[in-house]
């Protein structure tokens, strides 16, 4: 299996999954076209998608999901209290994701399966969702967007080759940034965004002796910098004594390396 970031931030997000013959969409938050055109750098045409797979409501994740369902034929796949949203109901197939319950998705095209399973994080957008993604023993999980870290998350989500897990802010760049008080009191909620020091405490429920790669997502272009954020993540590591975990920084402009699991 390998998974590769198409987009991470607050301006879209998306995050391709591939298994085999099996081609899946985690989120997906740009416009249409700029998601096709990422989908092309990654070298996948969009009829090639099995399914598209929706962690929660906001538009960052969630703009072209029922466009793109219907231009490629993919299955579109989340909670029950989503499938009325605008982005979503365009969709001509939809699937019910049930909270907790892990569901099996096949390959249009071959014998290749996953399972995918959503727990629920606290955010503000009712239910919001981690994903834990399994093909053949390799597991893959996605912990965006979370305001407090989730202990909890440790016993579904804690034995992932690779986690993609969000690092939104520095605490202190948000407190003395330009945003008006309103929004910075959003993000600062334990329903709002991680900070970098939160991701951190995430980080140890999810470090494990399993755990290979870490890709750092959905960083804030005004509150946050790569070199903060990794220097938190490098902590937490070294604290778990997983100082060996490869450490990459989702872009929102650019596509990915593509990454095995
Ligand atoms: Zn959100
Ligand atoms: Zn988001």
């Amino acid at each position: 299996m390998h998974v590769q970031v198409l987009a991470s931030g607050s301006r879209g997000n998306s995050l391709l999954v591939r298994a085999g013959e099996l081609h899946l969409l985690l989120d997906a938050g740009l416009p249409l076209g700029e998601l096709e055109q990422r989908l092309d750098q990654a070298r996948v045409s969009p009829d090639r998608l099995d399914a598209i797979a929706l962690t929660h409501g906001h538009l960052d994740h969630v703009r072209a999901a029922g466009l793109l369902a219907k231009k490629s034929g993919a299955t579109l796949i989340c909670c029950e209290a989503l499938m009325r949203n605008n982005s979503v109901r365009s969709a001509p197939r939809l699937r019910t994701l049930k909270v907790g319950s892990p569901l099996e998705i096949a390959s249009s095209r071959g014998a290749d399966r996953i399972s995918l399973l959503g727990v629920t994080v606290p955010h503000d957008a009712e239910p919001t969702l981690a994903f834990r993604v399994e093909h053949q023993g390799r597991i893959a999980c996605l912990v965006t967007d979370l305001g407090s870290p989730e202990p909890a998350l440790k016993h579904r989500l804690g034995d992932a080759h690779l986690a993609v897990l969000e690092f939104n802010h520095d605490a202190q760049r948000l407190a003395e940034g330009p945003y008006p008080r309103k929004l910075k009191k959003r993000i600062l909620s334990s329903r709002g965004h991680l900070s970098n020091t939160q991701a951190g405490e995430c980080l140890r429920a999810l470090a494990n002796p399993n755990l290979h790669t870490l890709v750092l997502a959905h960083l804030s272009s005004e509150n946050n910098t790569p070199e903060l954020a990794l220097a938190a993540a490098e902590t937490a590591l070294q604290a778990a004594g997983r100082g060996n975990v490869r450490l990459i920084v989702a872009e929102q402009e650019s596509v990915g390396t593509n990454l095995r699991v």
